[in-house]
């Protein structure tokens, strides 16, 4: 399957406050794009249904693969209510930022994933 990336809003919100990591951070993004279920850790417990993957140093990227929600009916617990009017080879990006930072946010971040619309920008 090739995969097209979507974004979360708050994506705009991590290039704004990191802009010198947008070029490394795209850059990741298409490689994860490239085997998303291969390089991405999978999350546990209150992160769990989301997959991270490492870059810029101590930095990690959040990620939802539609395929795999739908799979292991993840639609619940990433909120994603309108999961089947997402493509299936979608790839959303929901976050990036410091490890600690990430795993802290990301659960609130998910929860209003039920209302958002995925923008693919370049
Ligand atoms: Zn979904």
């Amino acid at each position: 399957m090739t995969y097209v990336a979507r974004y979360h809003p708050y994506i705009k919100r991590c290039l704004k406050k990191y802009p010198n990591l947008k070029e490394r951070f795209r850059k990741k993004g298409n490689h994860i794009l490239k085997n998303p279920f291969e390089l991405g850790e999978p999350l546990k417990r209150n992160l769990n249904g989301l997959r991270s993957f490492p870059f810029a140093g101590n930095f990690i990227i959040i990620y939802i693969i539609c395929e795999e929600c739908r799979k292991l009916n993840h639609q619940k617990i990433n909120k994603c209510l309108k999961c089947d009017e997402i493509p299936e080879n979608s790839v959303i990006f929901l976050a990036f930022g410091p490890h600690d930072f990430n795993y802290e946010n990301t659960p609130f971040i998910r929860k209003q994933l039920e209302k958002k619309k995925f923008d693919i920008f370049t």
